[in-house]
């Protein structure tokens, strides 16, 4: 037979409160209380299956009691109905704010407040059922109620709150299916049960998909034994998984504090220390919520950051190694914050990647990159591709791909400037998704690297299925397979791997001359890292990308020098090629404003063999204003203005003058002129 269930009813007026009393006692056990106050007290001591709350009472009224009783998670499945004796509506809507379920008018009606009393029942029990279906642990509210009940009853004692949670459990849920991830959780929650049978006073639950939640008396080596205990059946369950657990644990200090924030310091725990320590077990001590204040802090700024622009793009060079040149770069987000200074993303992208935040940051910087590249194109700069990331919120962004084409829409740039690095974990998780996803970016032209390869659970047959264009892989993962040995093998082999799947790789994080060594010599095809450069802000890329091109230049100079010298020589293949073109051609040198005519070809000295015909004063006038024009063009072209079009006269013809240089040695300069008939 079922035991009867506990009816509380909270009011001042003894009368009504007897009238009640005597109806309902007949199936429920009934208490009373004056007032809010003594309502707070019963529901600490006694397992109460709904309340009756009269709005108007002395000390605490209603409204009152309902404002601290909505703060308590374990009391959010017991229904309250509220009685009124008007219809006040801002009142009733502030009682359904308050999570009140029904009402009744006053003066009551007995009986037909037993229905109502039995119909909330009813639905809080099928709302709230007590057992999770898959392990038949306590779930989340029944554990926390029956939790709070063990600490008032065993006062005097000491207790520790865990969290336990699976690490990567969604993998297995992946990998293996949902059935081998339920087999995983009811094994731990058979071996919970077992332990619980060692412990006189223990209190355990299944609170969300992989998280359980266990109250046992504290001692270190209780909390240890647990833990291995548990982690020693996951081993035995499948070898193949290495399946580790984490353990979040507060030692309880406060026994009036609210389970769920019990719970809440037990996670903090387990979040800060994730792999830190054997058996990864974490302890929850204040400087926690310190670092939660912190995160709340960062989160509050955000709106006001991003209207101000406080963020900035710091740009890192990608090296091609072939040539050893920059290819693009990487963008990455710096806070510019007014009091605290300069913000690394370590700070704040896992606090936003955890409240979804980071979708608007990426958007905000794949903005801001945009307007760079079309600010670079307008001044002529011709930029190679910024890559962006795109965190996995955004991946999940049914937007996503709208966003990105409007964006080089707007700043009418082509879509592969933007290149786009999604994270190597993100694509374990929906693939058919993010596979549709990318197929749609593709189609706008967008190339697509996926970041952090090997940081995860990198799996080799995902990247066949993945229409990439670039693998990116971070050194780290050498760092943690041995950079010699085993480590430079693996790499080796993705590397290779990757080219037979003609995507190029580039490596991240290369700090020493040895690595960049190696990378060149298993193929590597671009690399990026403080060997070459940091992330820095953008004037300095710009004065960086700079410099570089220069470098370019001059070295291509150097190669022509050696052309000069083919030139003189009438034998040469250069000499002989320049004298079978069909157009006038001329070299001259120019040296501190001064021209002078070194060779021409056999069509120049053909085409304009009249002027040879002039008498010397014309011939040197004639030669003057030439030179006159020439030497403004080779100072235009030389101090990298954009030419302007240079035209001259010779035997009564107009010819547009093409000019290049072909070599630079110090302040003399040789020039090729193509006389191109007008
Ligand atoms: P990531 O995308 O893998 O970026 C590479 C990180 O490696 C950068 O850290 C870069 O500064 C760092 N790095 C580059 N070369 C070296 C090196 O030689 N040695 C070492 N030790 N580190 C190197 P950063 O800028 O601190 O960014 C960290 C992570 O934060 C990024 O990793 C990325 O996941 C995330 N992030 C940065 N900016 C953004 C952004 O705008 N949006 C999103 N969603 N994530 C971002
Ligand atoms: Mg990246
Ligand atoms: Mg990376």
């Amino acid at each position: 037979m079922h035991s009867k269930s506990t009816i509380l009813i909270v009011d001042d007026d003894e009368m009504a409160k007897a009238s009640l009393r005597e109806e309902l006692e007949k199936d429920y056990i009934v208490l009373d209380a004056y007032n809010g106050i003594q309502a707070l007290k019963i529901l600490n001591d006694h397992e109460v299956a709904a309340i009756v709350l009269d709005l108007i009472m002395p000390e605490m009224d209603g409204i009152g009691f309902l404002e601290e009783f909505s703060k308590k998670q374990e009391y959010k499945k017991i229904p309250v109905i509220v009685a009124t004796s008007n219809d006040d509506e801002v009142m009733e809507q502030k009682c359904l704010e308050l999570g009140v379920w029904d009402f009744v008018m006053k003066p009551y009606k007995p009986v037909l407040l037993e229905f109502r009393i039995k119909n909330v029942i009813d639905k809080s029990r099928m709302i709230m059922a007590e057992r999770d279906s898959v392990t038949k642990l306590y779930t989340k509210m029944k554990f926390y109620q029956s939790t709070r009940q063990m600490l008032l009853e065993q006062q005097g004692e000491s207790f520790a709150f865990l969290r336990i949670d699976i690490d990567r459990f969604k993998m297995i849920n992946n990998f293996y299916g949902v059935q081998e991830g339920d087999k995983v959780l009811i094994a731990i929650a058979k071996e919970l049960r077992r332990i619980s049978g060692t412990f006189e006073h223990f209190r355990y639950g299944r609170l969300d998909n992989d998280v359980f939640a266990c109250c046992v008396p504290y001692k270190e080596e209780n909390i240890e034994l647990l833990v291995k205990a548990l982690q020693i059946k996951l081993k035995q369950l499948n070898k193949d998984y290495n399946i580790k657990i984490s353990c979040g644990v507060y030692v309880i200090d406060d026994y009036n504090m609210d389970i769920s924030e019990m719970y809440d310091r037990a996670f903090m725990a387990a979040k800060n220390c994730k792999g830190q320590f054997i058996e990864n077990i974490a302890y929850y001590d204040d400087s926690m919520i310190e670092n939660m204040r912190q995160e709340q802090f960062i989160i509050n700024d955000v709106n006001k950051a991003l209207e101000e622009e406080q963020f900035v793009v710091f740009l890192q060079p990608k090296i091609n190694l072939q040539t050893d040149k920059p290819y693009g770069a990487e963008a990455l987000v710096r806070w510019k914050h007014p009091e605290k200074g300069m913000i690394a993303p370590s700070d704040f992208i896992p606090v936003y990647e955890r409240n979804g935040i980071i979708g608007k940051l990426d958007q905000y910087m794949w903005r801001q990159v945009c307007k760079l590249l079309r600010r670079w194109i307008d001044e002529g700069l011709e930029p190679d591709p910024i890559s962006v990331n795109v965190s996995r919120v955004n991946l999940y962004n049914p937007h996503l791909v709208e966003i990105l084409k409007n964006l080089i829409t707007e700043y009418q740039i082509s879509a592969s400037l933007l290149n786009l690095e999604l994270t190597e974990s993100a694509f374990m998780e929906d693939q058919d998704l993010i596979m549709s996803t990318m197929s749609k970016l593709h189609k706008l032209g967008f190339k697509i690297m996926m970041d952090d390869f090997g940081s995860g659970f990198s799996s080799l047959n995902i990247l066949k299925d993945m229409e990439l264009d670039y693998l990116k892989i971070d050194m780290k993962f050498l760092d943690s397979q041995g950079f010699n040995g085993r480590g430079e093998k693996v790499l080796t082999s993705v590397i290779r791997m990757a080219k037979w799947l003609q995507l190029p790789a580039i490596v991240e994080g290369v700090e020493t001359l040895e690595q960049v060594d190696f990378l060149k010599c298993i193929g590597c095809e671009y690399a990026q890292g403080f060997y070459f450069a940091k992330p820095m802000p953008v004037f300095e890329y710009e004065k960086y990308i700079r410099r570089s091109r220069k470098q370019i230049a001059k070295e291509v100079d150097s190669v022509h020098a050696d052309l000069v010298n083919e030139l003189w020589d009438s034998g040469s293949n250069v000499s002989i090629l320049f004298d079978s073109i069909a157009l006038p051609m001329a070299a001259f040198e120019y040296r501190k404003g001064n021209v002078e005519l070194l060779r021409s070809n056999a069509t120049f000295d053909i085409t304009f063999r009249g002027e040879q015909m002039l008498s010397g004063k014309e011939k040197e006038a004639k030669t003057e204003k030439e030179r006159k024009i020439l030497a403004y063009a080779f100072k235009q072209v030389l101090s990298d203005q954009t030419m302007e079009l240079v035209v001259m006269e010779k035997c009564e013809k107009r010819y547009k003058l093409m000019i290049n240089v072909l070599g630079n040695r110090k302040d003399t300069h040789i020039f090729i002129v193509t006389y191109i008939e007008k």
